[in-house]
Parts: structure tokens; C-alpha cells; sequence
């Protein structure tokens, strides 16, 4: 949705110079349009199996966002109190709620079970003994999965892998029946599914088949103790497209697994973030000044690490394109911002247009842990945010002003 039309790149039918002349930068734009694309990809995809589809609001958090979602039906799977404030502000019913982390407090559970979501993805037996006691004090029943760390290698970034015995998350694989056998004899529980997360931009199937077959082999263990379950939570994970990736759709992720599946009573869950949201947002700058040193070019632009932080955080690869396509120079530059850290930069050694001062440049693939991951570091306030549908825009984030900038400060 995000088109170049001659010299112009457009957000849908909306020129991206007019939205920077406008609203200034750095800026965040949104398609409405491909946020649903992305969406009906899932659920066309696994539309001949039962399915929920819940966003995992921390990629993208803006109530806009999660509002689009939201009314098209989806789920959302949350990681705080704070993002089951937004998921419930967005319209998300609490019935198809998911509630994850390694460190829930009894506040967020007392908050999550006075609400009534759908399941809480439990991660370690101490968190099950202190959910039992927080639903017992309310005169509840707390619905859980488990979380279990099914040891599959998801072939991504070492940052964000999630699913191997080195890390923090879930109750690992060689634990977890006894872990169920625990839970199955608190008075205040409920076991309603099995869940995982394996990490994070994966893109390709294979990870993802080895993990079914670890998980519908638990399920069967389960089952064979009594254990029956109503859903099977495969996480999230799928990747995008940010250079030459070339990720599988939901769809083909289906056809791998439905044979597995067929014959099972099981729901499945998912939780995408970055599919969801990574290629509907883009995140604009201006170039503030560019510099010789001998040795390299710089472009300066407006942006900095605290808007985007992924390049600092994981090396990550961001294409930049210009919003006007003017000269025809390339170069080979390094695109950084003002932040006083080495680490702000959004690419290293880049062949581009050379810009000129003053042109307006789009950091693509930014809607998913873009704006999310944003900051103050700096004193800087934060970027505006913006969501285009069609022709029309509307600003769903103003920008921060020096006064957000010490709110609450004394
Ligand atoms: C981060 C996370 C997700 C979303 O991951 P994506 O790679 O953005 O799809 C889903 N579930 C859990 C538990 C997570 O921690």
C-alpha cells in the first residue's frame, strides 16, 4: 500500500510529501488497508481450521491500530496491565483475550480476571501458585495454558529467538507434565490450552513445523494422563519482508499444517505482531545535513534511534527510500540520526539516491516495534503518528510537546 506513482512515493492515495509538509517528521504512517490485508491473510488462510487470530498489541500499540483489528474480530494477546487498559480501550472482546509474560504481579492478574479474559499463558509453576491464590481471593477461576520452551530452533536473530533452552521463557519441555499435574490439583485453575512462542521474523516454514510436532506430542501426552485441552496456542513469529526475505504466508502455513491437525478437536491461537503490522507502517524523516569525513558520507536525518530503535537493538536492516525521487546520484552513505550514541544509525554503507538537505526520506517495514519501542532518550519528544484509508488521513498520535517531556516530574 505503500506506492511510488512517478516521482512520488503515497500511502495508499495520499502523497507522503503532503503528509510531512502537514504534520511534520520524524512521523509514523499507517495503511488502514494493508493492516486488514494482513489480517484476512490469516484468516482466509486458516479458514478450514478453527482458529483465533489474537494481535500482539506490544509490536504496534496504538489504539488505532489495535481498534482495526479489533473490529474485524481478532483477538489480542497482551504482555502487561497496561496493554489490557489499550486492548480494552480498542474494542477487543475480554472473551478472546490471551494474557503472556514471564512476570505478571497479582495486580495484573486481579485486573485480567475482574475483566474476564479468555486465557492466562502461564510460564512457570510459582506464577501458577500465585494466579490460584489471586483467582481464589476474587472467587474465580483463572483459565490457563501453559507455556511451555519446546527447544525449537527458529532460525532468526539470536535477540529474538524465544523458544530454546537458553531462555527465560516458558516451563521447559522435560518440566511440563509435571507442571500440568500441578496445575490440574490447584482448586482455583482451569486448563484450557498449551501454548508457545518461538521467536520472532521467522521465515520459513520448517521451524514452525517442528514445533507443531512438539506440541501435538505434549498434547498427546496430556491427553493420555486426562488431561484434555480446548486449544493449542502456536504464538507468533512469522516474518516479513524487510530486504530480501522471502517469508511464508499464513496460508502456507495452513497447508503444513493441516494434515497434522486433522481429526483433532483443537483450536488454534496465534499471536502475530510484526505480520500484522511490520509492512503497513513506514516511518519518515527529513535530511537535516549531510558530511564528508574522507573516509565516509553521513546523511543526518531528523529521526533518531529513540523512534526507531531496531537498527541499534538487533543490526536490523530497514529499506530507505526517498519520499520525491529528484536527482539520480548514488551513493554509498550511512543514514544516522541526531541521538548522541554511535549506535543511532538506521544503515551502514548504504548504496542510495544521494539526498539533499531538506528531502523527506521513508524507513519502511517500520510499523511493527517502530513507534512501540520509541523513547524520550535525549529529550526527545515523540513522533507523531498517522493512519491513511484511501484518500483520507487522520493523526492518531499527536506529536509530544516539551511539556510531555516532563510530565509527572518534580
Ligand atoms: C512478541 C510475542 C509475540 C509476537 O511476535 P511477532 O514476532 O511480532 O509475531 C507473540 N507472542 C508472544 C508471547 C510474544 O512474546
Amino acid at each position: 500500500m505503500f506506492i511510488r506513482r512517478g516521482k512520488s512515493l503515497y500511502a495508499e492515495g495520499v502523497a507522503v510529501s503532503t503528509l510531512a509538509e502537514n504534520l511534520g517528521t520524524p512521523l509514523y504512517v499507517y495503511s488502514e488497508s494493508q493492516l486488514l490485508k494482513n489480517y484476512r491473510a490469516y484468516e482466509t488462510g486458516f479458514a478450514r481450521l478453527p482458529h483465533l487470530v489474537c494481535f500482539a498489541l506490544k509490536a504496534n500499540s496504538n489504539l488505532a491500530v489495535a481498534r482495526t483489528f479489533a473490529r474485524e474480530g481478532a483477538g489480542a494477546d497482551i504482555v502487561s496491565g497496561g496493554e489490557l487498559y489499550r486492548a480494552l480501550l480498542a474494542g477487543f472482546s475480554p472473551a478472546k483475550i490471551v494474557f503472556s509474560g514471564v512476570g505478571k504481579t497479582r495486580e495484573e492478574m486481579k485486573f485480567a480476571l475482574n475483566k474476564g479474559i479468555y486465557c492466562f499463558n502461564v510460564e512457570s509453576v510459582e506464577e501458577l501458585q500465585a494466579l490460584n491464590q489471586t483467582a481464589g481471593n476474587l472467587k474465580k477461576k483463572a483459565p490457563v495454558a501453559l507455556r511451555v520452551n519446546p527447544d525449537v530452533q527458529a532460525d532468526t536473530h539470536h535477540h529474538i529467538t524465544t523458544g530454546t533452552k537458553e531462555n527465560k521463557f516458558g516451563i521447559p519441555k522435560s518440566q511440563i507434565l509435571d507442571a500440568y499435574e500441578t496445575a490440574r490439583k490447584l482448586k482455583n485453575i482451569n486448563l484450557i490450552g498449551i501454548q508457545a512462542h518461538i521467536g520472532s521474523q521467522i521465515t520459513s516454514v520448517a521451524p514452525f513445523e517442528r514445533f507443531l510436532n512438539v506440541m501435538l506430542d505434549l498434547v498427546d501426552q496430556l491427553s493420555a494422563r486426562g488431561i484434555y485441552l480446548d486449544h493449542l496456542d502456536m504464538g507468533g513469529g512469522l516474518g516479513i519482508t524487510y530486504h530480501k526475505e522471502t517469508p511464508p504466508t499464513p496460508a502456507d502455513l495452513a497447508r503444513a499444517f493441516e494434515p497434522r491437525l486433522k481429526g483433532r478437536a483443537l483450536k488454534l491461537l496465534f499471536e502475530p505482531g510484526r505480520f500484522l503490522v511490520g509492512n503497513a507502517g513506514i516511518l519518515v524523516t527529513q535530511v537535516l545535513y549531510r558530511k564528508r569525513t574522507g573516509h565516509k558520507t553521513f546523511v543526518v536525518v531528523d529521526a533518531g534511534m529513540n523512534d526507531l530503535a531496531r537498527p541499534a537493538l538487533y543490526d536490523a536492516y530497514h529499506e530507505i527510500v526517498p519520499v520525491s525521487k529528484n536527482g539520480s546520484v548514488r551513493e554509498t552513505v550511512d543514514v544516522v540520526g541526531p541521538v548522541c550514541e554511535s549506535g543511532d544509525y538506521f544503515a551502514k554503507a548504504r548504496h542510495m539516491p544521494y539526498p539533499e538537505q531538506g528531502d523527506y526520506l521513508a524507513i519502511q517495514s517500520a510499523g511493527a516495534y517502530g513507534f512501540a519501542m520509541s523513547s524520550q532518550y535525549n529529550s526527545r519528544p515523540r513522533a507523531a503518528e498517522v493512519m491513511v484509508s484511501g484518500k483520507a488521513w487522520r493523526v492518531v498520535r499527536k506529536r509530544e510537546s516539551l511539556e510531555d517531556l516532563i510530565r509527572g516530574e518534580k
